[in-house]
This record gives structure tokens, C-alpha cells and sequence, in this order.
């Protein structure tokens, strides 16, 4: 099978250069690929020129139901990217997390996208922050579309998870992808990009994949274009020395090489169910994907009394996996992706071995079911001993990238931190203990130098997601060795592919920039009530200014009686005055609220579906019995939902009789839809 590269909106094939990928199983060539030919000068320019602007002309929801749009495309045909995975030498169940991890990650980022991010083309980014005295003159920052392209390489073990876990962030923030894959698995990156093209969801010029080698294309690259990279710390490095990269300070995102570390606490001795939960954990982290996985447990740091126990109880789990073909029954670890990689991890654990001793498995012998051990790239799980963690260095450093862990014992809490810390940051490091004390200095005193820090005990065990979960890049990215302090959890990993901008000018301006009204802006006031105007209708800058009502003594004893609330400050005249904040007896917050509600809100039933809630509330001056208040209600922002309907951000100041703000809130409603108002119901006849 000969596999295209996609570049400039269509199917390229090589005509010669090919190199062969071989079956993880049994060396047959499953696929070749070659790159020869492409000019990947015109690929990056056609994306910059072609695919940049048809994403910038989209909002952030358009861009998120078109990654749910390939989401759902890939979910309708999974079974053939399950079926070409086998040939890497994962099992069916490894490939849940790239195949159905990969689907569920594009669906999870689509969501968070139009749950977090505006109906816009740019997003704002904190308050508004007043730069002068008299207010004409503010700031606030905003996110838009870096300009260039995003060049995604990808390391071999998630052919798929690992191209759509990057591809949903850059192009929900309106950034154009060139995607490359690893050659050993790029069978099946190829066979979902292909699917992705299918789906026809993505604009053109949006996507682009190089099935094989980049040629020159990191030499093209320009000061609006990121690389994200994934794969080792020796190819990162290789590419961050093209002199492109440090000229035009392109961003580059490495994610590499993770010395992970998983701690079993003190209390976690034998019998508990923290012990036995630690021990599943490691054997599960080595064992599947044949432990290459970029969140494996390499390090197991245990107590040093419980290290014989630990060493015995893992043997005893080791003992029941079944290495072999995936395609064959009672298989639960599959090969190593290549005989090359095997070669890799061997090497990696003589290294290892100068300064640990091999307590399980044999690096060079394994017992195999349904195929020839000499033709696929199988290996035993490894376990190795370090009894000197502190003296040490490769097991700090090396990574084996296969079914690989060191266990290493420590005698005092600070010392697991220190061994823990030795791994100069890692993705993903775990705590097993049941004993507050323990977990609480073990997470403060590893944070630091992690991205996701699981403390698992037996209260979160059902639910805990486990060291590699697909679902991580939701949550974050990891810094350490990693590549970076960039942190890329959720929508901060879309914000990687925009440039944050401040934006300083008069109130008015910057409310026409960012399409979110705020204080100081243009009001525009309405003939009709806005609580009687559709989704549609309603602007951002519209206003209503509501009647003065006083707040008397009587309303605040009454909302006292009826409420229970009987606070002193709004009770008692001499203790309300022995506050540094009161004169007297005051109206409770709540009471204000509620009254600026009744001043606000439309009796009949009309496009106002529901109160949402309240953000951002703040009582910034009391309100004394005698005294007046008023509303202003205006419209902020609103951001369609559903069909239905859509939320309106309310921004409403409540003043005083002498025009001071004595609260100010946003105000979320649901409105309905020119097309959805609720229907009047039948007048009930009486009779
Ligand atoms: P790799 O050999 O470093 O390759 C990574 C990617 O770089 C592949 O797509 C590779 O393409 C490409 N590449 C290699 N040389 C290149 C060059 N000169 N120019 C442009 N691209 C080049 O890593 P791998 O063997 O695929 O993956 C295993 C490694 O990935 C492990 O070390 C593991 O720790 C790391 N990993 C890290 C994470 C993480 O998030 N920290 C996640 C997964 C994997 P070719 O295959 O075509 O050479």
C-alpha cells in the first residue's frame, strides 16, 4: 500500500523514494512512503493563504461543529482503523485509547469550545482595565488567530489520538494544520486523515498531510507558525537547531522523553488498598501499548521496607500477561511498533542496567502466542532495581520506551521527592496513599516539576482516569521535560495558536473590537422592554434604565422575618455601627438583588426562558432604609446555545439616589428565538 500525502487540497502520490514500513507482527511491509517531489514551501504558503483565511472567516462555534462534524465521520467508520492497528502490535483494547480516545477528544474539545468560547472571531481575555482617571481610556486583552500554520509531527505510539488530540485545539482557534505522522504507524494516520477529508467538514486549505519525510519544510517556516512536536528528545533537538526556528522565534512545542514517576505512600504497606492499587497501576502502565506510551510509569518509588513485597506482587501480575499476537485469542500485550524499536528499548536497558539489576523478564527472550518471536518485535516486560536512586543518573534520564520500569526505594518522604523531582519534570507523576499528611507533602513537593499530579486512593479508585488518559489534553499538557512550561490543558491549548493582544483605546472602541459592551460604551436604548425582544433582536450596548424604588425599614425586617436571615448588621442599629463598613442597620445584599429583579423583569411570558445565574457580583456600597435604588440593564453579550435559543450576558448596575453603584453583577438569561418564542396558552374558559 503506497500512501498519499494530502498538500494544496489534493491526493499527492511519490513517484520514487519509497521506504518500506513493516508489520510490528511479522515484518511483512504493510505500507511505504515518500514524500519526493512535494514542494513544501508551496504546501505551508498554500495553507497560509488558502486554509488561514477560510478558518478566520469563522467563529469559534463554527470552527468547534466542524471538529464534531469529523468527529462523528470517524466515529462511523472506526472499525477500519481498529483493524490496521493490529499491524503495529497493539491489542484491540490498546487501541481504545488511540481510536476511541482520539473520536472522544475531538467531541470533548468541540463541546468545551462552544461551552467556553464566544460565537467570535476573537476572544477577550480577563476585565476590562481602566488605564486612566476619568475612565475614556481602558485595556483588555484579546486572543486572535496566529496567521500561519500549525506543523504537527507525531510520534508513532497514537497514530491517531496523537494527530486529532492537536489537530481540534489549531483549527478551533482558526489556525491551518500540516499534519506529518510517524512512518511506523502512519498507515493508520493516514487511513483517519483520509476519512477526514471524506467528511468534507473542513475548509480547504485547513488540513495537509505528509505521509513520510518533511523535506525542508521546517527551513520555510515563519514567525507566525507554531510546531508541535512529539517524539524524542534527540529529534526535538535536531529540529529546534534549523536555523528558521530560532530566526523567526517560531513557536515550538516539544512534548518528549517523560521519566514518569508513580510514589507509594508510607501508610500504602502491604494489605491495603492503596498497595494493591499501585502495584495494578504500574503493571497496567508497562503492559499496555507494550508500555510505549508517553505517560508510563518508568519510575516506581516505594517505601524501602515494602520494596521485597512490591517486587514480589508485580512479578506475580508480570507472570499472567500473555505477550503475542494481538489478532490471536488470550493476547493481552502486543508487540513493540518495530524490530528498530525493539533494538532501541534494549539498548536503553543496558544503559539502565549499568546502574540497576534486571529483577523480571529477560529483555532478549519471550514466550509468544500466534506468531513467530523471531519475525515481530515482541519483549518481555522488564522490571529493574535500583537500590541506590540518589547516586543514580540514567534511571533519571534514559527512557526505555517499551515495557520498561525501574523500582527504586526511598526511607523519608523528602527523599521520594527528591527521586521524584530527579526526572526533571515529567508528564504525568502518581501518589498512592491514604494518609493526608503523606499526600499532601508528596503533591506539593513534586507539582512543581509536573503537569498532572493523579493522588489515587481508595475514595477515588473506581474513577480515578489513571496515568494516560485520553482525555489529558483537556486538562493539560505537562511542562518539565516535556519541553516548556507552556501549559495546554483545554482551551489554553487552543490559545497556544493565538497571539494574546492588549487593546487600549476609549470604552466605546473597545466594545466595537471586541463585540462585548462595557461601562462607558455607547447605551442605545430601545422602544421595547429587552426582556420582550427575541435572541435576535437584542444588541450588544442595549440598555433599559428601570424606576427608583426605596428600600424601607419595614422591607428589611419583612425580608429578615421571611428569609431568616436576621444578620446583626440588619437588625441591630448599634451593632450594625460597630462595623468599619455600616452607619447603621442596612439592607441585606440579597434584598437588593431581589429588589432590582422586580424591577427588572417582565411578568408574561415571553422570550426570557430562564435566569441563568449571576457572575462577578459585587455590593460595592451599602444600601440604608430610606434609600432609592434603580437598575440599569444592559446587553454584553450573547452566544447562541441552540437553536431554541441562545445566553444574553446582562451587565447590571444597581445605583442609589445619588447615582452611585451600590451593586453591579453580570446576569445570565436564556432567550428564546425569533423562530422559538414560547406559545401563549389557551385563555381558560370558565364554564
Ligand atoms: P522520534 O523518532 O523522535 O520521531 C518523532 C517524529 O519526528 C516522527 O514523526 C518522525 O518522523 C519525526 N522526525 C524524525 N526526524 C525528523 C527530521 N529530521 N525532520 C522532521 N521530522 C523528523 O520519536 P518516535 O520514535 O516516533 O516516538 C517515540 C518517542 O516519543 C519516545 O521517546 C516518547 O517518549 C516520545 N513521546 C512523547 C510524548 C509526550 O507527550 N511526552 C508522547 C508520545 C511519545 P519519522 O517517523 O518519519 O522519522
Amino acid at each position: 500500500m503506497k500512501l498519499r500525502s494530502y498538500v494544496q487540497g489534493a491526493w499527492y502520490e511519490a513517484p520514487d523514494g519509497f521506504v518500506s514500513v513493516a508489520s510490528a507482527i511479522d515484518g511483512r511491509s504493510v505500507a511505504e512512503v515518500s514524500t519526493r517531489g512535494i514542494d513544501f514551501a508551496a504546501v505551508l504558503e498554500h495553507a497560509r493563504k488558502v486554509g488561514g483565511p477560510a478558518l478566520r472567516a469563522m467563529t469559534f462555534h463554527q470552527r468547534a461543529e466542524a471538529i464534531k462534524r469529523v468527529a462523528l465521520y470517524l466515529n462511523d467508520r472506526k472499525e477500519r482503523f481498529y483493524e490496521l492497528s493490529l499491524e503495529t502490535g497493539a491489542t484491540r483494547k490498546d487501541n481504545f485509547v488511540d481510536i476511541d480516545g482520539g473520536i472522544l477528544t475531538l467531541f470533548a474539545f468541540a463541546s468545551k469550545a462552544r461551552r467556553e468560547l464566544p460565537n467570535a472571531r476573537l476572544a477577550v481575555e480577563g476585565a476590562l482595565e481602566p488605564l486612566s482617571k476619568g475612565g475614556t481610556f481602558v485595556g483588555r486583552h484579546v486572543m486572535t488567530p496566529l496567521h500561519g500554520v500549525a506543523l504537527h509531527v507525531n510520534a508513532f505510539n497514537f497514530p491517531c489520538w496523537g494527530m486529532l488530540e492537536k489537530l481540534a485545539p489549531a483549527i478551533i482557534a482558526g489556525v491551518p494544520v500540516v499534519t506529518k505522522p510517524a512512518t511506523p504507524s502512519a498507515y493508520v494516520a493516514a487511513a483517519v486523515f483520509e476519512a477526514i477529508v471524506e467528511s468534507g467538514a473542513l475548509p480547504e486549505g485547513s488540513i495537509a498531510f505528509v505521509a513520510g519525510s518533511l523535506g525542508d519544510a521546517l527551513e520555510h517556516l515563519g514567525s507566525q507558525d507554531v510546531v508541535s512536536f512529539t517524539g524524542s528528545i534527540d529529534t526535538s533537538l535536531r529540529l529546534q537547531q534549523v536555523p528558521a526556528i530560532g530566526q523567526h522565534a517560531v513557536r515550538f512545542i516539544a512534548e518528549r522523553d517523560s521519566l514518569n514517576a508513580s510514589i507509594l505512600g508510607p501508610d500504602a504497606v502491604p494489605g491495603t488498598p492503596e498497595f494493591d492499587l499501585f502495584v495494578k497501576e504500574v503493571a497496567r502502565e508497562i503492559t499496555t501499548k507494550a508500555g510505549q506510551r508517553c505517560t508510563c510509569i518508568r519510575r516506581a518509588i516505594v517505601p524501602r521496607g515494602a520494596l521485597p513485597e512490591v517486587q514480589r506482587a508485580l512479578g506475580e501480575r508480570l507472570a499472567k500477561v500473555v505477550v503475542g499476537n494481538p489478532r490471536a485469542d488470550g493476547v493481552t500485550m502486543g508487540a513493540l511498533v518495530s524490530l528498530a524499536q525493539r533494538d532501541d528499548v534494549r539498548a536503553k536497558i543496558a544503559e539502565l542496567a549499568t546502574e540497576a539489576e534486571i529483577v523480571y523478564g529477560d529483555p532478549d527472550r519471550v514466550e509468544v502466542v500466534g506468531a513467530d518471536a523471531a519475525r515481530g518485535a515482541f519483549m518481555s516486560p522488564i522490571v529493574l532495581r535500583c537500590d541506590r536512586p540518589l547516586e543514580a543518573s540514567k534511571v533519571h534520564s534514559v527512557e526505555a520506551f517499551g515495557p520498561v520500569t525501574t523500582l527504586m526505594p526511598y526511607d523519608s518522604i523528602e527523599q521520594a521527592v527528591t527521586i521524584a523531582n530527579r526526572g526533571d519534570g515529567s508528564l504525568v507523576a502518581s501518589i498512592f496513599s491514604y494518609d493526608a499528611a503523606a499526600a499532601d507533602a508528596l503533591a506539593v513537593g513534586i507539582a512543581a516539576y509536573h503537569g498532572r499530579v493523579l493522588i489515587v486512593d481508595r475514595d477515588c479508585a473506581k474513577e480515578q482516569a489513571g496515568h494516560g488518559t485520553p482525555l489529558a489534553p483537556l486538562i493539560h499538557g505537562g511542562p518539565g521535560r516535556a519541553g516548556g512550561s507552556e501549559e495546554m490543558g483545554g482551551v489554553r491549548g487552543v490559545f497556544h495558536y493565538m497571539q494574546r493582544t492588549a487593546i487600549e483605546g476609549s470604552p466605546q472602541r473597545l466594545a466595537t473590537v471586541t463585540g462585548v459592551w462595557n461601562p462607558g460604551a455607547d447605551e442605545r436604548r430601545a422602544s421595547a422592554h429587552p426582556f420582550e425582544r427575541s435572541f435576535e433582536e437584542l444588541t450588544a450596548g442595549e440598555t433599559f434604565y428601570t424606576p427608583a424604588r426605596e428600600v424601607t425599614l419595614a422591607d428589611i425586617e419583612h425580608f429578615a422575618e421571611f428569609t431568616g436571615d436576621r444578620f446583626y448588621a440588619h437588625m441591630d442599629d448599634a451593632a450594625a455601627k460597630s462595623s468599619p463598613f455600616f452607619d447603621g442597620r442596612v439592607a441585606h445584599g440579597y434584598l437588593v438583588l431581589a429588589f432590582a429583579a422586580g424591577l427588572f423583569v417582565r411578568n408574561e411570558l415571553g422570550p426570557v426562558l430562564a435566569n441563568y445565574g449571576l457572575e462577578s457580583l459585587r455590593f460595592v456600597k451599602p444600601v440604608y432604609p430610606g434609600d432609592c435604588v434603580r437598575v440599569r440593564l444592559t446587553v454584553k453579550e450573547k452566544t447562541p446555545r441552540k437553536p431554541e435559543y441562545g445566553e444574553v450576558r446582562w451587565s447590571v448596575t444597581v445605583f442609589n439616589q445619588a447615582d452611585e453603584v451600590v451593586a453591579q453583577y453580570d446576569l445570565l438569561t436564556m432567550n428564546a428565538t425569533a423562530e422559538h418564542l414560547p406559545a401563549q396558552p389557551e385563555p381558560v374558559v370558565a364554564g
